[in-house]
């Protein structure tokens, strides 16, 4: 386009010029917008169990009280700490995989041992939670198993996706499904729970998002994190879900040839 406008008729040229730079406009409107709304909404999450300390601490202190109420304080205090460090945690894993890969550590992986680190892992949330891994007709090739990327950010996408499995789910079960075909690198994650209502299933990537009726989350981050992670990796993620019967959802990562 530059050559062309240097050279001939230039009419269409500039007219072409100038959507491209409103259209580069508009997306950068649009990112600088969503930037915006996830520090607002970062910002509320963490006001307000600081409004509960905050206060909580001000009753405390107002006048002499037992060790027994003085314990109490403390055991809530505690909890809304608590809350604020694992979202502090989450917030800097986000910035973290919303970069480049230039500050990351890049290795090569190898996707079967990162998942079965998995099964431990989940229970350490809940020991009812179960993670079973299908590793069937993989390839005896093991170099296919193996993608380009950062150990830690790939466990943390993966995680995210059978925590909530296990979380969504009554029986708390997740399958962890693993192909490789010399290309590609399918990871699913399925699970017999609740499922997504189809009119938010477009929203669940969304920072912050939530299905309303559940109260069993966390901060609505998870999804967005592993989406992140899964694009910083050159891959793909998708979901199919069904109220009632269950969610799949499905990550495909290009094979480290
Ligand atoms: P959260 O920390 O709330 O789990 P996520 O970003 O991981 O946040 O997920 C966003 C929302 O998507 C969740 O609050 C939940 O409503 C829904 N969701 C995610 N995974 C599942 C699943 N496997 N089954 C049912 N609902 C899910």
């Amino acid at each position: 386009l530059a050559r062309r406008l240097a050279t001939g008729d230039t009419r269409d040229e500039w007219n072409e010029l100038a959507s491209t730079l409103n259209a580069l406009l508009d997306r950068l409107q649009e990112s600088f917008e969503m930037q915006q709304r996830f520090v607002a909404n970062a910002s509320h999450e963490l006001f307000t169990p600081l409004t509960s300390l905050s206060s909580q601490l001000d009753v405390a202190l107002q006048r002499e009280r037992s060790a027994h109420d003085y314990r109490a304080v403390l055991a809530s205090v505690y909890q809304d700490v608590q809350h604020m460090s694992k979202l502090t945690q989450t917030l800097l894993e986000f910035a973290k995989a919303s970069g480049t890969r230039g500050g990351l550590e890049i290795q090569r992986v190898r996707i079967d041992e990162v998942l079965l680190r998995l099964p431990a892992e989940i229970a350490k949330a809940d020991p009812g939670y179960v993670v079973t891994l299908d590793f069937e007709d993989l390839p005896e090739d093991e170099a296919q198993l193996f993608v380009y990327g950062n150990e830690a950010l790939l466990f943390t996408a993966i995680r995210n996706l059978a925590l909530n499995a296990c979380k969504y789910s009554s029986d708390k079960q997740a399958q962890v499904l693993l192909r490789a075909d010399g290309r590609q690198i399918r990871i699913g994650v399925s699970d017999n729970g609740i499922g997504i209502p189809r009119e938010v299933i477009d929203k669940i990537f969304q920072p912050f998002f939530r299905v309303e009726e559940n109260l069993a989350g966390g901060f609505g981050l998870g999804l967005s994190l592993t989406q992140r992670i899964i694009k910083l990796h050159k891959g793909s993620i998708e979901v199919a879900s069904e109220v009632g019967r269950g969610t799949q959802f499905q990550v495909m990562l290009p094979c480290a040839w």
